[in-house]
């Protein structure tokens, strides 16, 4: 690992899409731009991505591990 002061932008994503909305079906997790994987380490290259939500760790259906692994990278 390296140490970088360097701040991705981190996307809201899901493993599916609500039919017909803009909303995620089920579970939020986050993922930094650009990675294939959460961060708790789901392959999410192909699960649609949420730009106009903001990932808030702890909030209600936002998955507990990626809230976990935010508030690591957060120090
Ligand atoms: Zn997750």
């Amino acid at each position: 690992m390296t140490t970088s002061t360097t701040v991705r932008p981190l996307l809201a994503t899901a493993q599916h899409r609500a039919p017909w909305t803009d909303r995620p079906w089920g579970v939020l997790h986050a993922a930094v731009e650009g990675a294939a994987e959460t961060l708790c380490g789901q392959p999410s290259l192909t699960w649609p991505k949420f730009w106009r939500l903001t990932f808030r760790p702890g909030a209600r259906d936002t998955c507990g591990a990626c809230s976990a692994a935010l508030r690591r990278h957060a120090g």
